[in-house]
């Protein structure tokens, strides 16, 4: 029993140290929930955090990508995961599944992933922006601004040893440049401390196929970066769909 006794005493000083006042119950039930195992203790921890950062942005109104959207697509993933991928925003199956790279793209994603020796449940995926911009166009800036907090705070509570950025958007906002995501690419950049590194947007590997071997570069970079073992796969081959 005090074990659950610390459990809540530490959920709480988390919740505290994130600026959070209010925690509804259902979120602070998550947090104890002993199904969040990898990781443990701190694991249940950040899941209760991310909960009620969750519980926090519902119904969000504070950008006008609000008006057009079905869902806000918060992200999803281990919330204790080493590795976390950042990308723009969500897409139309995104937006109605209110879930992250569900889409044509997000299978390539996922590919990627399986290709590290991964899986989605492994790592934490996430974006930008939390609701759908029309037509898929790219989100403005005020919208960048209205909805960096948010994924700052995931950030901030996963404390990822690595970030992977997926795109122009994603890089150029968390690295805080404006250099072309084709020059950024390849190195890593630093956000708080985490090492960062971008590469092409899966959705920008649908039309450009010939440049997969440069985003399977990047990811052996990561795994390297991670201490994980190098996938046997041949030289130059990225992920496949
Ligand atoms: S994009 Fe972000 S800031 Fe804008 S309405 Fe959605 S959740 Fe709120």
């Amino acid at each position: 029993m005090s074990g659950v006794l610390d459990d809540i005493k530490t959920v709480l000083g988390f919740y505290e140290a994130l600026g959070i006042e209010r925690i509804p119950f259902e979120i602070s039930a998550p947090a104890l929930n002993p199904t969040v195992k990898k990781g443990g203790h701190t694991a249940k921890v950040k899941a209760g955090a991310l909960g009620a950062l969750k519980e926090e942005m519902d119904e969000c109104t504070g950008c006008k990508l609000s008006s057009g959207r079905k869902s806000i697509v918060f992200g999803e993933g281990n919330p204790d995961a080493s590795l976390m991928f950042i990308g723009e925003g969500p897409g139309k199956e995104e937006d109605i599944e209110a879930r992250p790279f569900v889409g044509e793209a997000g299978q390539l994603l996922t590919s990627l992933i399986a290709k590290m020796g991964l899986k989605r449940e492994d790592v934490y995926i996430g974006n930008i922006v939390k609701c759908r911009p029309p037509g898929n166009r790219d989100p403005e800036e005020e919208e960048i601004a209205a909805c960096l907090p948010f994924i700052k705070r995931q950030i901030e509570i996963i404390s990822p040893r690595v970030i992977m950025t997926l795109g122009r958007i994603s890089s150029q906002t968390l690295i805080s440049t404006r250099i072309p995501i084709s020059r950024l690419r390849g190195s890593f950049y630093a956000y708080e401390g985490i090492p960062v590194m971008p590469t092409f947007h899966p959705a920008y590997l649908l039309r450009n196929r010939k440049d997969k071997h440069l985003v399977w570069a990047d990811a052996l970079k990561v795994l390297e970066k991670l201490g994980m073992p190098l996938p046997p796969l041949k030289p130059g081959r990225g992920p496949s769909k």
